[in-house]
């Protein structure tokens, strides 16, 4: 089999920040990255806590090792 370049670059739009952004280029789909995956999971889980949550800025780079 020969490759073909079969693969066409795929336009997302993120939901999060409404940018345009190559899916290829992303290793957070369906958002353009990391962040905007994590902004989104915030907002889930502040909807199912139904109360909003307050972070530590440091909480999140806690290493929890038995
Ligand atoms: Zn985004």
């Amino acid at each position: 089999m020969s490759g073909t370049g079969n693969e066409r670059p795929r336009w997302l739009t993120c939901p999060v920040c409404q940018v345009r952004f190559c899916a290829a280029e992303s290793d957070a789909l369906p958002f353009c990255s990391p962040r905007c995956r994590l902004v989104d999971l915030g907002r889930w889980l502040d909807e199912r806590y139904g109360l909003p949550v307050e972070r530590d800025p440091a909480g999140e780079d806690t290493p929890e090792e038995p």
